[in-house]
């Protein structure tokens, strides 16, 4: 099948490589080097087809750099990532995606929504900040593998319409 790039992105600790891995190989990694970066062919079957989905999850996405411009013009698809119990990492997704959106379009997941206890983000804000983007969003949990599939699936559909 044809092959698709979607860049993974968001602050470091939010659970990008979590999400990656979830999707992946299924599994759930406590801990992961928040510094390596890595990249995966996955063969995903999806809608009838099947598809090569080139992701590259990206590590210490701090502040907007060159590259990060690197990345951007290397992704077909962005799934931009925060988590759920860091209101602050919102702000970085904001920044990226108003990036993105100078060339690109952009798929949004928003993690750790096992973690309800400390949510400090609203489903409410989350509908309202989808509607103003114009971007669709996913609420989900790598921890206990929640619409996460749904993600990337959304992500492959939306690239093949490209
Ligand atoms: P990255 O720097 O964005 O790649 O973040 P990681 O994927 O390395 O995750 C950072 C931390 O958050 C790790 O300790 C993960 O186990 C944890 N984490 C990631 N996703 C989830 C989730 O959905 N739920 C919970 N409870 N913890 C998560
Ligand atoms: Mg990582």
């Amino acid at each position: 099948g044809q092959r698709y790039t979607a860049v993974v992105l968001g602050a470091g600790g939010v659970g990008k490589s979590a999400l990656v891995m979830r999707y992946g190989k299924n599994i759930f990694l406590e801990q992961y080097d928040p510094t390596i970066e890595e990249e995966y062919d996955l063969s995903v079957e999806f809608g009838g087809k099947r598809s090569i989905l080139h992701v590259i999850d990206t590590a210490g996405i701090e502040q907007f750099t060159g590259i990060n411009e690197s990345y951007i013009q290397r992704g077909i698809g962005f799934v931009l990532v925060f988590s759920l119990t860091q209101e602050a990492t919102l702000k970085d997704v904001d920044h990226i995606r108003q990036e993105i959106y100078r060339i690109k379009d952009g798929d949004e997941a928003w993690t750790k929504m096992d973690l309800r206890g400390e949510r400090e983000i609203s489903s409410d804000r989350m509908h309202e900040l989808a509607v103003k983007w114009g971007v669709p969003f996913y609420e989900t949990s790598a921890k206990k593998g929640w619409y996460v599939s749904e993600v990337f699936e959304d992500a492959l559909a939306r690239m093949r319409k490209k």
